[in-house]
């Protein structure tokens, strides 16, 4: 990120592997090493085709995989590769290569964040979700003990490539989830966007290739709007955690075992509650927020968990200002603030919405 707040690197978006070498061009990788990162599943799928695309345009090329899943986002994982890295005479001018998803993208971005004090890293994205969000935005890091996301940096990529066609392998649960992420940015931005996502709702879970590629677009763009006006989260980059208060709160006391996206889908349909309770949400509107859950196969409701227990760990969220949760709320489809004022009750009656028998 620039001075000025402009992101300092360019975000490719591709329909395939193919231009890899082509794009990695400006970044002079002919005398560079370059490791590709990446999980077991991922690898078997891509690993080889990059490898070999860009084995001709760089001095030597490796690949480091670890197990795939959120159990690996640990140090653990980021000691085995600096060991690797350390064991391949990997130096400061060299590169890495993330390629998976968001689990891929902050780990091999902290390590390079802190390898030799900082190498440069290239993020390649697969999962819906890290192409639209993760990848984007320079936050890294890794899980410690019980704690998402404890131990990180901020720590900008050279290079984004994304490529549309990776999609097409993902499962459709993990394509889902994603979702969760998409539709959060047309409402906390862009009811136009909203409602082409709508108005697109089959193609989408048809993963037809051209549609995906403006949903990608578009989701990538809000998201590289509102990261570019706040890139270190002092003020507006808030409103990406719309959904999470709750969101995060369902995820850890569910022990991680719905995904990220399902508890943002979740999330946001609480904070819409509460927004549509206040009168800034129509009737018409608020029902057309769950519906899209429906229609994309994400969830509105959940059963077994205690509403005091979510509203307490909501406490525990970092987002918090002077000992307030930071809630996102809506004014409107496509019209997200941070609101300071919302009460206990609030919170209750929501999550009771989310439990009950619908
Ligand atoms: P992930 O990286 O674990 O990927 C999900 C699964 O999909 C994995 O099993 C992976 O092997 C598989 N996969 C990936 N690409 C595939 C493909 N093209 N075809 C088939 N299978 C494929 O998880 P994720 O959902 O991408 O990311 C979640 C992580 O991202 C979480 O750890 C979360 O904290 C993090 N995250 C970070 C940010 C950020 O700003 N840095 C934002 C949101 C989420
Ligand atoms: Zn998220």
């Amino acid at each position: 990120v620039k001075k000025d707040g402009e992101l300092a690197y360019k975000i490719w978006l591709e329909d395939s592997f193919g231009n890899l070498p082509v794009r990695m061009g400006e970044m002079q990788t002919a005398d560079r090493k370059i490791c590709i990162v990446t999980d077991d599943i991922v690898g078997k799928l891509y690993a080889g085709e990059v490898e070999g695309l860009l084995a001709p345009v760089c001095k030597e090329i490796c690949v480091f995989t670890f197990p795939a899943g959120e159990a690996s986002k640990t140090l653990d994982t980021v000691r085995n590769l600096y060991e690797y890295l350390i064991n391949e005479h990997f130096e400061r001018k060299d590169l890495l290569v993330a390629l998976g998803g968001g689990v891929t993208g902050d780990l091999t971005g902290f390590a390079a964040a802190t390898y030799l004090r900082g190498i440069d890293f290239v993020q390649v994205p697969t999962t819906l979700l890290s192409q639209v969000d993760s990848s984007i935005g320079g936050k890294t890091g890794v899980d410690f003990d019980s704690y998402k996301n404890m131990v990180g940096a901020f720590y900008q990529p050279k290079m984004v490539y994304v490529n549309v066609g990776a999609l097409k392998t993902l499962t459709d649960e993990q394509f889902y989830c994603g979702m969760g992420e998409v539709l959060k940015h047309g409402l906390i931005k862009s009811a136009d966007y909203y409602e082409w996502v709508i108005e697109h709702l089959s193609e989408i879970c048809e993963r037809e290739q051209d549609v995906l590629g403006a949903l990608v677009r578009e989701s990538l763009k809000i998201k590289r709007y509102v990261v570019e006006k706040d890139p270190l989260e002092k003020g507006d980059r808030a409103l990406l955690n719309f959904g999470h208060t709750i969101g995060h709160a369902v995820e850890k006391l569910k022990n991680f075992s719905i995904l990220h996206g399902q508890c943002v889908a979740l999330g946001y349909v609480a904070a819409s509650y509460i927004s549509w309770k206040r009168g800034m949400l129509s009737n018409e509107e608020f029902f057309e927020i769950r519906d899209m859950n429906v229609g994309f196969d994400l969830p509105i409701s959940f059963d077994g968990l205690d509403t005091e227990e979510i509203l307490q760990a909501t406490k525990l969220d970092k987002k918090m200002e002077k000992g307030q949760i930071k809630f996102i709320l809506l004014k409107g489809i496509g019209e997200a603030y941070v609101d300071l004022t919302v009460t206990d009750d609030e919170i209750r009656e929501a999550v009771n919405y989310l439990n009950a028998d619908l």
